[in-house]
């Protein structure tokens, strides 16, 4: 996170801030967005600030997924800019709906849905439900500038990891519809070329299954052990990565199945 001053800059020119906190330009109330880990004294600091300093407060916090780095922050954001004025904390359900506490019970997530939309002066926002990094993940679509914020969906740097590669893959060709012009990640700088960043995502993945298909293909009627399984179709991997690797290995096998194409293995 950027120290508020070195963020000024991008304020004045009213551009979206780097840590994706303000959405609209002063004097109207704003949306916060990736409330950020707990116990970051400086981030609650660098947020007063902006607040006393543009004249404003927070109209709804906007939570992108359940991780603790997108929802640690909120306790202490309602005990230390306390408005009097209870927080819409804003977020998607899981799919099996599970009770979510924040804190002491105190504050309450408002769930909205796919397609939902959340104005703010200057901002439109627009919830697009993209499961798969987790069950209960949404990107957010500012209209004004045909811009993604794509939470842990996508990043800036390095591939991110998912719960479930099948909502994944399909969580991606639905972004890739929208044809957004950039992206603001949950980590990393700003991707500009949207469009290619999410073709290199789906076509990563989809190398990995051809791999797998072509194997299972070669050797139609052969039992493997996973061990064996990994060996073999990592073969050109030291062992310490594709055992790395393994997790994701399984989430390929379970998309397989989601998408009906048959392999055999044990
Ligand atoms: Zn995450």
């Amino acid at each position: 996170l950027k120290k508020f001053s070195e963020l000024q800059e991008e304020i004045d020119s009213k551009t979206i801030l780097s840590c994706h906190s303000l959405t609209s330009s002063p004097p109207g109330w704003r949306i916060l967005m990736v409330p950020g880990e707990p116990s970051i004294p400086n981030y609650i600091n660098c947020l007063k600030q902006a607040l006393i300093e543009f004249n404003t407060s927070i109209q709804e916090i906007i939570v992108a997924h359940w991780h603790q780095d997108h929802t640690g922050g909120i306790l202490d954001i309602c005990n230390s800019i306390n408005t009097g004025i209870t927080y819409h904390i804003i977020k998607l359900l899981h799919n099996l709906f599970m009770e979510e506490v924040i804190g002491n019970k105190e504050q309450k997530y408002v769930y909205l849905k796919d397609g939902d939309v959340i104005n703010t002066e200057g901002a439109t926002l627009k919830i697009l439900y993209t499961p798969g990094h987790t069950d209960d993940h949404m990107t957010l679509l500012l209209e004004e500038k045909n811009a993604l914020f794509s939470g842990d969906c996508m990043l800036g740097e390095g591939t991110t990891i998912f719960e479930d590669l099948y909502d994944f893959i399909n969580s991606l060709e639905k972004l890739l519809k929208v044809k957004v012009d950039l992206i603001y990640p949950g980590h990393g700088p700003v991707i500009n070329d949207a469009e290619a960043k999410i073709r290199e995502y789906i076509s990563h993945r989809n190398a990995w299954e051809h791999q797998i298909l072509n194997f299972f293909h070669d050797n139609i009627g052969k039992l493997f052990t996973e061990t064996n399984l990994l060996k073999m179709i990592y073969k050109n991997t030291p062992e310490h990565l594709y055992k790395a690797d393994n997790i994701n290995f399984s989430f390929h096998l379970n998309k397989l199945e989601k998408d009906g194409k048959n392999y055999q293995a044990q």
